[in-house]
């Protein structure tokens, strides 16, 4: 939570409680919690009836809350199982950020593409500080330098945010996708889309589907000269539930000219470019790799304000004259609700936990809320990948991959 946005949750009914030091990793001081209206409290998370934050709790805090308390937070559903157990039999409702159904009417609770839209923009940035040299064409008296050339594999949310802000930063921007939409998103920010005439991927609500192996095998193939042309390479790729699709292989890395640079957003998730590692530049071939870990994080500030007001979005579908009161009809709140009333009730997950002869969960009672709803803001309850008091990934670049 933001300090900006608590007055929101007051308007809507609740009383905000924040640990002490919730904001420090974003800069808000607890002061800016207590002057919006908040009250800075150790004992927020047990006296919550809702608890939101970026990541899930831990069981070991999952166990200090009431039984009946409300949990909102990414929660990572298919590598928490041991949580999501915990959760249902706690009594605790939980509800995953990542599985807000990807709606015209969610657009404004989606985290995944607030967060996707900042780390985007963060590699970016990362690819224009690793490069050691302008991205603009620059015509001097002294001669032209011929503006830098990027190559964007991936053009999601964040691929498209990579690609404008490369753009922005005056740079010939190349980009390629397997959904065919793609390629006319790449073109409207300014970029060239590739055309490797090869079947478009498209899978259900808008996301690509899987390559084959010798799919994966041409469009390396294919995409290895662009790359081997390029300055700097990012990779934003993914497939919904499944490892990072392995684009660029380190021998197509190694083909990359003297001072390139690479950066893989997909590092934490299986890499889209072989040998990339995550939180770490390494250095292969003539090129430094740079691997995206916790990347929101590293913006801080805009992360958690677009995060909190995802949150504070989706708290408004849920509350109703001043109570929090989800209603399980509602296709937003029934599709990111994980366990309720000691239930899971996300199908695949339970199916995952319990096995597919579990019974079918029946139609969850809403409950009313008890009224005062704790915000327990928007710190990470789990340990971050990334630890601010020692920063890998500050500039200058080249000296972390000299290490
Ligand atoms: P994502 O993070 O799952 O994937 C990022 C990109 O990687 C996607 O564009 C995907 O097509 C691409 N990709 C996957 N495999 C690839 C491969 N082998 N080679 C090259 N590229 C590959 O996706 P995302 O950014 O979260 O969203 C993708 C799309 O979903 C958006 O562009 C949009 O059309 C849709 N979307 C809709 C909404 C909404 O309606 N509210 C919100 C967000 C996204």
């Amino acid at each position: 939570m933001v300090p900006e946005l608590v007055g929101k949750l007051i308007d809507l009914g609740y009383e905000v409680l924040v640990e002490p030091e919730a904001g420090a990793r974003a800069e808000y001081a607890d002061e800016l919690y207590t002057e919006a209206g908040a009250i800075v409290s150790d004992d927020a998370l047990v006296d919550a009836d809702v608890v939101l934050s970026v990541n899930a709790l831990s069981s070991d805090r999952a166990r200090r809350l009431r039984e009946g308390t409300t949990t909102v937070s990414f929660l990572q559903v298919n590598s928490s199982h041991d949580l999501i157990t915990d959760l249902r039999d706690l009594g605790i409702t939980s509800f995953a950020m990542e599985l807000v159904p990807r709606i015209s009417r969610a657009q404004s609770m989606d985290a995944l593409s607030s967060q996707a839209l900042v780390s985007g923009y963060r590699c970016a940035i990362v690819a224009a500080g690793l490069l050691r040299r302008f991205l603009p064409l620059n015509m001097t008296a002294a001669g032209t330098v011929q503006p830098a050339k990027v190559i964007v594999l991936g053009a999601g949310v964040a691929g498209l945010q990579a690609i404008a802000t490369t753009k922005r930063l005056g740079a010939v921007v190349l980009a390629y996708d397997v959904r065919a939409a793609a390629a006319e998103e790449i073109q409207s920010m300014g970029a060239k889309a590739i055309d490797l005439e090869l079947e478009t991927l498209e899978g259900s609500g808008g996301y690509a589907r899987e390559m084959t192996e010798d799919r994966a095998d041409r469009q390396r193939q294919m995409l290895a000269p662009y790359i081997a042309d390029a300055d700097a390479l990012i990779t934003t790729a993914a497939v919904p539930g499944r490892q990072a699709p392995m684009l660029v292989t380190a021998e197509m890395v190694e083909q990359m000219k003297p001072g390139s640079v690479v950066v893989d957003l997909a590092a934490e998730t299986g890499g889209n470019v072989q040998g990339s590692v995550p939180g770490k530049v390494v250095r292969i071939g003539h090129a430094q790799v740079w691997g995206g870990e916790n990347v929101p994080s590293q913006m801080p500030g805009p992360a958690s304000k677009l995060y909190a007001q995802n949150l504070v979005n989706l708290l408004t579908l849920m509350t109703s004259e001043g109570e929090f009161a989800p209603d399980f009809e509602d296709e937003v709140v029934a599709g990111s609700a994980v366990t309720h009333a000691g239930r899971i009730t996300h199908e695949p997950t339970r199916e995952a936990i319990e096995g597919p002869s579990a019974p079918e969960p029946e139609n969850p009672v809403v409950e009313e809320g008890e009224g005062s709803v704790a915000s327990a803001g928007a710190r990470p309850e789990t340990t971050s990948p990334t630890d601010p008091d020692e920063p890998q990934l500050d500039l200058p670049f080249d000296q972390e991959a000299d290490k």
